[in-house]
């Protein structure tokens, strides 16, 4: 027999617990699966300086905060990772292996996103020896080491000065003539020493026997290309160069938007009954903690609304 609820979380991020507060706190019953830790993708990330009321706070203790508070007002959580999603006149079931189908009246699917390849030769092969998308994680692998941050975005310039506080020198590979991030946190990283800036620049290849060795980087105005030798287990690339919505579970039931992402109407509905989307998995420009929370607490009381009618 599957455990029925009125509404199913699908991931335990920002967006999937603020739903289940503002689901729970409708009076309806809620569970949240979710695969690994609580609190989702910022969990990964050392400090939170955006997220209004906590000026200063770690990724992990915001995510593990997200997990308490729904708990606290009765929000379940199964832990547990999904491996599909059917449909039936009841609602929707999801698979979950050992842990037993879980039912739900409504799904709101919170899936969130995974960290988006950049396509260098060897970036996949040198995946966790040598090549790492998670600063918190690895960073301390790199301690007095030199590592190369790939992106030039809000998250590149965040975590490079994370890093910068470990590794002995960061060195920011840009593939345009300038960042992407807010202004703020590029004057913050021209002040720190130990790290410097490659623009118009791109790694296209990786090689070495178990560990990186040599790295090519092109020039992306004269497209001159340069191999640089390193000592293997003494160099690191962090990429962080955007995030990739995880839709596979429900891209049967919605219809995915040019970045990869699910669209919703504002009020979160995909076009499918009962189905709502919130946080990164939504196409969206804006994929931030902020975001997720808002639209999580938009499609719990969308979901609210579909079951009351
Ligand atoms: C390095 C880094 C730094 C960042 N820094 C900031 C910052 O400073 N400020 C800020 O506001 N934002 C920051 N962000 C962005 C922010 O983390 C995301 O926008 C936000 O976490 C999105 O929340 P979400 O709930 O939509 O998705 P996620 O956080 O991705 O959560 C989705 C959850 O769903 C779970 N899941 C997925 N598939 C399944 C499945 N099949 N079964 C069960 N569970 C599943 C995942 O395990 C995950 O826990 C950063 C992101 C990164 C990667």
């Amino acid at each position: 027999m599957a455990d029925t609820y009125d509404v199913v979380i699908l991931g335990g991020g920002a967006a999937g617990y603020t739903a289940g507060i503002y689901a729970v706190r409708s009076g309806l019953h809620t569970v949240v699966i979710e695969q690994g830790m609580p609190g989702g993708q910022i969990a990964t990330t050392d400090m939170v300086d955006n997220y209004p009321g906590i000026p200063h706070i770690s990724g992990a203790e915001l995510g593990q905060r997200f997990e308490e508070h729904a708990a606290s007002l009765g929000v379940e959580t199964v832990y547990a990772m999904v491996t599909a999603v059917g449909h039936s006149e009841q609602g929707f079931i999801l698979e979950t292996g050992p842990s037993g189908p879980i039912e739900g009246r409504a799904l709101i699917v919170a899936t969130g996103a995974v960290p988006r390849e950049v396509g260098f030769e060897g970036e996949r092969a040198f995946r966790g020896r040598g090549v790492s998308y998670c600063a918190t994680c690895d960073g301390m692998f790199y301690r007095d080491k030199t590592v190369f941050v790939v992106g030039g975005g809000n998250a590149a310039c965040e975590e490079a000065i994370y890093l910068s506080h470990i590794a002995r020198e960061v060195i920011m590979v840009v593939r345009r003539d300038e960042f992407r991030a807010p202004k703020g946190i590029v004057d913050e990283l021209n002040e720190v020493p130990n790290i410097k800036v490659r623009f118009n620049t791109s790694i296209t290849e990786i090689r070495g026997e178990r560990f990186i060795a040599d790295i090519t980087f092109r020039d992306n105005v004269t497209n001159e290309v340069v191999v640089e030798h390193f000592d293997e287990g003494t160099v690191g690339i962090f990429v962080f160069a955007g995030t990739l919505p995880v839709t596979d579970l429900v891209s049967g039931y919605v219809e995915l938007g040019p970045d990869g992402g699910i669209l919703t109407d504002e009020n979160m509905a995909t076009g499918f009954p009962g189905l709502f989307a919130a946080g990164d998995v939504r196409s969206k420009r804006l994929r931030q903690v902020i975001t997720a929370a808002s639209d999580g607490a938009i499609a719990a009381t969308s979901a609210y609304h579909y079951l009351r009618q």
